[in-house]
């Protein structure tokens, strides 16, 4: 499989350059050539599979520049950090299916995707002889989970910046209880903004990137599309086996489109979804986009669901490049479009095009912790408010004539607040929480600056 960029100016990679380029080097995002199709027979198969054979029988489909044994144990060692025998079980509860995806390192389903990348970063470095450093900038889940990805990995040095005291402490805590010496946990004294706009600024600084070979693990890395694409199969293959359906909906809380976009890359490889439901919460362009078909930048404003608060989803491009007919050139106009007027819309016949692949919901706060309340009054089992946001969006778009999967995208102990609000109990904490406040910690406060930031950086860098 060979992979291409959204805009045209990248094509023929192998899957190892696409996982070490990450975003494209035109500005555009990878995609594979051609999205690989499975029949009804070989999905039946594949249904019968547990969660390790089923991911290694999906990637293959993508990736055919690494020994199938190697990539096997990359693919093992990846979900053997999971605390569950079956690393993302489905429950059914109130008539609905829960896809458990928080069974990994950091509680939140990022570590699906992420234990998978850092083992192939230390795979691939280790043989190009190559090292790297990762930056990057948090608000929490994605921050904690690439710490986790990569933590003792060789060749690998990461620094992750947060707000200092504007994460959730369950979130801090997770992230500076790492001490392992490849990993940096840089306190900054300014908001998450600062961060990603520092972040921005060193990759900005092409003679520094290079330098110190950075990388990113933001969500723009095809790999993580592709490893979160593995558990839509799995869910579907333990729903058919318990109801014998032979069509699903999907509801999937969504920030940056990139899980939401897993199940659609699903779809098209032929697992059949019946209706893919993209649940958002007020941080709405993507739920304005499916009912209006203009997609266009509005304010972020904190909510309870907080990884879901985003302004611009950074795998938007990649759905936007197959309803533009995969035409790269419409895909940076339209980029080009979004940049300078932060809008763009689409045309009507594009817009029922998107109708057909997707519906779409706004889930207030309200409305969230109110779906927390009833779903543990009714079967006293805890959502965490992103999941309940999904939860809502498919109670409310489902049609009831195929079973109603809901992604459960984080355990509710690490949004505690809302859900002891929204509960009047506090969740039962996962084994790997119980005593974080006392493990030793390794964390650096610097000023939100970016020269001092750098300084940090070229001292401890890898090369
Ligand atoms: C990141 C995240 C999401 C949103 O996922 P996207 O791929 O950005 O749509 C939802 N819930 C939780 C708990 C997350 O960490």
């Amino acid at each position: 499989m060979k992979y291409k960029s959204t805009r045209g100016q990248v094509s023929g990679l192998s899957f190892k350059d696409a996982v070490l380029m990450g975003l494209a080097t035109d500005g555009g995002l990878l995609l594979p050539e051609s999205i690989p199709h499975l029949n009804r027979g070989e999905i039946e198969a594949l249904t019968k599979l547990a969660y390790p054979e089923l991911a290694f029988q999906i990637i293959s489909r993508f990736v055919d520049d690494i020994p199938s044994a190697d990539l096997k144990t990359l693919i093992e060692r990846s979900y053997a950090t999971f605390t569950h025998d079956e690393i993302t079980p489905v429950v059914h509860e109130d008539g609905i299916f829960v896809l458990e995806l928080f069974h990994g390192p950091t509680l939140a389903f990022k570590d699906v995707a992420l234990q998978l990348l850092g083992n192939l970063f230390q795979y691939l470095l280790k043989e190009s002889g190559q090292k790297m450093n990762i930056i990057g900038a948090t608000s929490g889940d994605t921050g904690s989970a690439a710490i986790y990805g990569v933590r003792g990995k060789e060749n690998i040095n990461i620094f992750i910046l947060h707000p200092e005291g504007k994460v959730s402490p369950i979130q801090e805590l997770q992230m500076t209880t790492v001490t392992e010496d490849n990993v940096f946990n840089l306190a900054i004294d300014g908001t998450f903004d600062d961060g990603q706009r520092i972040v921005k600024e060193i990759f900005g600084d092409l003679e520094f990137k290079s330098k110190y070979a950075l990388g990113a693990v933001n969500s723009i890395n095809w790999a993580r599309v592709m490893a979160q694409v593995v558990y839509y199969f799995y869910a579907y293959g333990q729903v058919r086996k318990k109801t014998g359906a032979d069509s699903v909906y999907f509801s999937v809380p969504t920030g940056n489109f990139g899980d939401i976009f897993a199940g659609y890359i699903a779809k098209r490889m032929g697992l059949p979804i019946k209706e893919l439901i993209l649940a958002t919460n007020q941080n709405d362009i993507l739920t304005r986009f499916v009912q209006t078909g203009t997609y266009s930048i509005g304010k972020v404003s904190p909510s309870i669901s907080p990884s879901m608060d985003i302004q611009i989803a950074s795998n938007f491009e990649r759905y936007l490049y197959y309803l533009l007919g995969e035409n790269p050139e419409r895909v940076q106009q339209a980029m080009d479009e979004f940049s300078q007027d932060g809008s763009i819309s689409v045309s009507e016949q594009e817009l029922k095009r998107v109708q057909q692949e997707f519906t779409a919901c706004t889930v207030s706060e309200a409305q969230t912790l109110e779906t927390i309340t009833d779903f543990y009054r009714l079967t006293s089992y805890v959502l965490d408010p992103h999941t309940a946001v999904g939860v809502h969006a498919g109670k409310t778009l489902c049609k009831g004539d195929a079973p109603l999967i809901c992604l459960s995208t984080a355990h509710p102990s690490k949004f505690e607040a809302p859900v002891q609000s929204a509960c009047g109990i506090i969740p039962r904490q996962p084994e790997s929480l119980v005593g974080i406040e006392s493990r030793p910690k390794r964390c650096e406060k610097i000023a939100a600056s970016t020269e001092l930031i750098k300084k940090f950086i070229s001292e401890r860098a890898l090369s």
